[in-house]
């Protein structure tokens, strides 16, 4: 299997209630490596760049003030198969349809306030890193 790297978010319901280190305990225990990480304060512009492509969804202005309104911790995850197993490890996008054992299921508090975010494929997850991490 090829080894990727994912771009990541604990988003701010997260930061919240200080779960940043139980959810990283979930990516090392299936062999994901954190290997950069930072907290940061989004701010309006960067959240609105970085979700630019649901800029026309119903929800946008939502969760871009979800996104602010907290800090976020952003990393970069690394391993077998990065992007694809994140994906498995934080479940579906409503935590009511998310599999038992995932990070939304056991975490999220709705479709918005959902934990963590995770690219959906390699091509987007060298477009967050480098949003994120231009250095990496
Ligand atoms: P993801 O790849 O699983 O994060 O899902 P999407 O790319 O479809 O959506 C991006 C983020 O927008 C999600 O993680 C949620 O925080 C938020 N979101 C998605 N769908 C909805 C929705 O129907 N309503 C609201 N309020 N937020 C949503």
């Amino acid at each position: 299997m090829a080894k990727e790297r994912t771009l990541s978010i604990i988003k701010p319901d997260a930061t919240r209630r200080k779960l940043t280190d139980k959810i990283n305990a979930r990516f090392t225990a299936r062999g994901l490596k954190i290997v950069a990480q930072k907290p940061m304060q989004l701010s309006r512009t960067q959240a609105e760049g970085f979700y630019d492509v649901h800029k026309e969804r119903p929800f946008f202005g939502s969760l871009v003030a979800f996104m602010i309104s907290g800090p976020v911790v952003v990393q970069v995850l690394e391993g077998d198969n990065a992007v694809a197993l994140n994906r498995e490890i934080m479940g579906a996008t409503d935590p009511s349809k998310a599999a038992p054992g995932t990070i939304r299921k056991d975490f999220a508090e709705s479709i918005e306030a959902n934990s963590v975010h995770g690219s959906d494929s390699t091509e987007t997850a060298k477009r967050e890193i480098a949003f994120f991490f231009p250095e990496l």
